[in-house]
């Protein structure tokens, strides 16, 4: 089976009435390319449960709000379309700027996000979610998919993006697909890819750190777990933790006892060199 090429909103719409039109279930999976292990993760569980499947791959300018993270964000299609095809996607899409926005890329009203994206990245990466959500809408907009799958690499964005969906009475589902790790824990990111041999050596420490604090949950209190944690962080050579926070995982706001929630995450990011990688584990509950 091949994996057709979808390069603007026009073909998308033709692919997706078709298939509506038939009855069947549209699944999308929103991506910004240089795939691995875990975004394949998403597309096998909306093969599952779809008749289709579109994997969009769009670099999205308005989420970055640093202009070398944009700059140096590996583009790697043709690989990724080839991936794709291994597992027998239906469709790429890889839409150009102006095929996104064809009005330009501002925003023209703030999105609401029920203070989620004020909370953990919110405080580090001014901007970055509404320009997550100003992407998602519009590449919803156009797909119009039965179900969205997201990862829980991204635990904030995907609870926002489910505020949003219900806020704005979309008619799509949201489905989170649990984290997708390397065998020594490291969380499968792009960004990897831009880690040196060594700080790619020591960057497990980062999910150790978060599984130290779940196993402790209960003997320690939230202080000294998260402190604890920066500690750890800190003392690796060239990684700077920017937090390390215990969350309610519905509300992301910090939590000052575990025992008084049903639901906890644990977040943290941390610049290993000059990449900005995040992860997360929930310690209490499940998504
Ligand atoms: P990105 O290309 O980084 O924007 O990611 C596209 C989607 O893949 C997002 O919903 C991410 O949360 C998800 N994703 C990225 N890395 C992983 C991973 N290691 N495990 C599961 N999902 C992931």
């Amino acid at each position: 089976m091949h994996t057709a090429t979808l390069r603007d909103r026009k073909s998308v719409k033709t692919v997706v009435d078709e298939a509506k039109n038939k009855g069947l279930k549209v699944g999308f999976v929103p991506t910004m390319g240089a795939l691995h292990d875990g975004h394949l993760s998403l597309i096998k569980q909306a093969q599952s449960e779809n008749d289709i499947v579109i994997c969009s791959i769009f670099v999205n300018p308005t989420q970055f709000n640093d202009a070398t993270d944009l700059d140096k964000y590996p583009r790697t299609v043709e690989a990724d379309i080839a991936l794709l095809d291994s597992i027998g996607t239906t469709y790429a899409y890889t839409p150009t700027i102006d095929d996104i926005y064809p009005n330009g890329d501002e925003l023209k009203e703030e999105i609401n996000f029920g203070g989620l994206d004020l909370e953990m990245e919110g405080a580090f990466r001014p901007g970055h979610f509404q320009g997550v959500g100003q992407v998602v809408g519009i590449l919803l907009d156009i797909v119009q998919p039965t179900h969205l799958y997201m990862g829980q690499k991204d635990f904030q964005q995907f609870s926002l993006i489910n505020f949003m969906i219900k806020d704005q009475g979309r008619d799509t589902i949201l489905r989170v697909v649990p984290i997708k790790r390397a065998e020594d824990g490291l969380a499968l990111s792009s960004r990897n890819a831009r880690l040196s041999a060594e700080i790619r050596a020591k960057a497990p420490i980062i999910h150790d750190t978060l599984q130290e604090i779940n196993k402790y949950q209960n003997a320690m209190s939230i202080g000294e777990l998260t402190g604890m944690a920066m500690g750890k962080l800190r003392a690796i050579k060239n990684f700077n933790p920017e937090y390390v926070i215990i969350a309610d995982g519905y509300t992301l706001k910090p939590i000052t006892d575990i025992t008084k929630h049903d639901y906890v995450v644990v977040c943290t990011a941390v610049w290993a060199g000059d990449v900005r990688l995040i992860d997360n584990v929930i310690i209490k509950g499940g998504l």
